[in-house]
């Protein structure tokens, strides 16, 4: 079922693509097998393809090339068609050349009435034959005459002879009519009066081959029309005519571009048969649109271009800077750049490309090389900055290093004497005290207060109470082992700490030590003694139970008349 439906939509739509099933009928004056029928017929076609049906495309060949005088011919001919399309009217008529248009003329009324006819190809177009008849338009073909003339007048400067060949009927007759018209005109002109025009038009085969044969590269031929000879032979353009140009001298010319190009002729102002019926067709389909006959003007004449045969040209020696800028050449040997055209642009394109590529990224390797160096130079100026402050850093941390030492060193010395203070020998005494409770050396510390040194500020002022200061503090360090320590343990009081030294062996040098300082010769100080207070370290203890026992041996010696060593161990009652 669906695919019942389907086949239906697609013939359906199919049938929608054609002109509404409109019919068409090419009445071509010539047969099949003509070149020039031919070629038109495949421009109706192509025209028409897509929009009329090929099967509503009737062509019909009158082939009045090779019956063009013969009356029973031309009735049966009426009465073929009359029956054919008594009952298939077509919905426009194209009629090719100048035998279906005037057949239709003639005959049209009363074999397909009121329908409308498109001509094309009509090379003598009588006006009159439109008279009274509203429904007929097309594109005339012309004729290239005087155009050719002058043609071959340009490329072939030497020329002083020019024949024109026609026949005797039907187009052959009037193309000759209008070349005598043409011959009249140029014989009145004194610029063109050294060439003299002929015209040929009753002759046989055997007649022409002579002539042929007769001429040099002085003279040209220009081909009219020729459908037969004086002898009713028909002229073939496949056969006789290349047989014509092999055994002319003179170059020939001729107008009907798809039948003479390859066949001898060397070129001329030639018009295109499948131009003629491709545009035909064009205006018969908008004929079929409905567009009325009054609105599609008939063109008066197709384009003749000059066209030439490159095999030709080269036999009769002529100068190519002649041809017109728009010739066109059949058969030129391709030069190596048209041969090669296609891949010659693609390479360039390429090459255009890769350079294009190229250029951005040596432009970007230019820019990434540029934003390098100067990251380098970024990176080795902040290296710089970074380096100086490291320096400016390190130094202010050795300022502030040795500032925390000197003030450490300051916190720690006594100004007036320069020994260490009593908060120095705190902590140090203290380590030091630790460490012996782990290693049990030996360890004294005496305690020195200057006697009776109120006296001497007030007898000799302060400044000399210093002064005596300041001496003994000297004294001390002087007399004292290096390892041994003193320090200000405040106003005219001073701690000794004696290491690897037990209590006995303190006392001796502290009795040494009393005695050199009451001996001493101080000529600018007043004579000073001192009172000293020992104690040896024992296990367990520390500092503050230790300093208890000197100071109450210090005590002890003042309360004995001063001038005096006390030790523990005489306070406690050992000694
Ligand atoms: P004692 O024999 O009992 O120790 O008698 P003293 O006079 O030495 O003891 P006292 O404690 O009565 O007096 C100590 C004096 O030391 C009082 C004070 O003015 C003096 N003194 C303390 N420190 C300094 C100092 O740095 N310089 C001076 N010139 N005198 C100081
Ligand atoms: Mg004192
Ligand atoms: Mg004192």
């Amino acid at each position: 079922m669906l695919r019942k439906t389907l086949v239906l939509l697609l013939t359906v739509f199919s049938l929608s693509c054609f002109s509404q099933d409109k019919s068409v009928l090419l009445l071509n004056s010539y047969h099949p097998q003509y070149k020039w029928t031919d070629e038109l017929t495949r421009g109706v076609r192509d025209s028409l393809s897509g929009t009329v049906s090929p099967e509503n495309l009737h062509i019909e060949f009158m082939d009045a090339r090779r019956f063009v005088d013969d009356e029973i011919y031309h009735k049966k001919l009426i009465d073929l068609l009359k029956h054919k399309y008594l009952n298939s009217r077509p919905d426009v008529i194209i009629t090719s050349d100048d035998h279906a248009y005037y057949f239709m003329i003639e005959h049209g009324q009363t074999l397909f009435p009121n329908i409308p006819i498109v001509f094309c190809g009509v090379n003598v177009f009588y006006p009159n034959t439109l008279k009274g008849r509203d429904n007929i338009t097309g594109i005339k073909e012309g004729m290239e005459i005087q155009g050719n003339l002058e043609l071959i007048q340009q490329i072939q400067p030497q020329v002083n002879k020019i024949i024109m060949l026609g026949d005797t009927t039907g187009l052959g007759l009037r193309m000759v009519q209008r070349a005598k018209s043409i011959k009249s005109q140029w014989l009145s002109d004194p610029l063109k009066q050294q060439i003299s025009l002929e015209i040929w038009d009753n002759f046989s085969l055997k007649e022409l081959h002579q002539k042929a044969q007769s001429t040099d590269h002085t003279s040209a031929f220009l081909m009219l029309a020729i459908h037969k000879d004086k002898l009713g032979n028909y002229f073939s353009f496949d056969s006789d005519l290349p047989e014509l140009a092999s055994l002319s001298k003179a170059p020939i010319y001729g107008m009907w571009g798809g039948l003479m190009i390859g066949n001898g002729v060397i070129g001329g102002m030639m018009n295109n048969p499948f131009e003629h019926g491709y545009n035909a067709a064009k205006m018969a389909l908008r004929v079929l649109d409905g567009v009325p006959i009054a609105d599609l003007p008939i063109k008066e004449k197709a384009s003749y271009k000059p066209f030439f045969d490159y095999a030709q040209l080269q036999q009769s020696n002529i100068d190519m800077t002649l041809l017109p800028t728009n010739a066109v050449v059949v058969g030129k040997p391709e030069s190596l750049y048209q041969r090669f055209k296609t891949i010659i642009h693609s390479v360039i394109a390429l090459v255009i490309l890769l350079t294009a590529i190229i250029s951005v990224l040596l432009v970007n390797i230019r820019q990434r090389k540029a934003a390098q160096y100067k990251l380098k130079l970024f990176n080795a100026q902040l290296e710089s900055i970074v380096h100086q402050r490291t320096e400016e850093l390190e130094h202010r941390n050795q300022a502030l290093e040795a500032a925390s030492l000197r003030m450490e060193e300051l916190a720690n010395t006594d100004i007036l004497t320069g020994l260490h203070n009593r908060r120095a020998g705190i902590e140090d005494v203290s380590a030091f005290i630790s460490r012996l409770n782990i290693t049990y050396q030996p360890l004294t510390l005496a305690l020195l207060d200057i006697d009776w040194f109120k006296k001497v500020n007030d007898t000799y002022g302060h400044q000399m109470g210093d002064e005596v200061l300041i001496t003994l503090a000297q004294t001390l360090k002087k007399t004292l082992r290096p390892s041994d320590r003193v320090y200000r343990w405040g106003g005219e009081e001073f701690l000794l700490a004696l290491p690897d030294t037990d209590e006995a062996l303190a006392y001796m040098v502290c009795e040494r030590l009393r005695l050199k300082i009451a001996e001493m010769n101080m000529t600018d100080i007043p004579q000073i003694t001192v009172s000293m207070g020992l104690a040896g370290f024992n296990a367990g203890d520390n500092l503050d139970n230790i300093l208890q026992f000197a100071d109450e041996a210090l005590y002890k010696a003042k309360g004995e008349g001063r001038n005096k060593v006390i030790t523990k161990a005489c306070l406690v009652g050992i000694l």
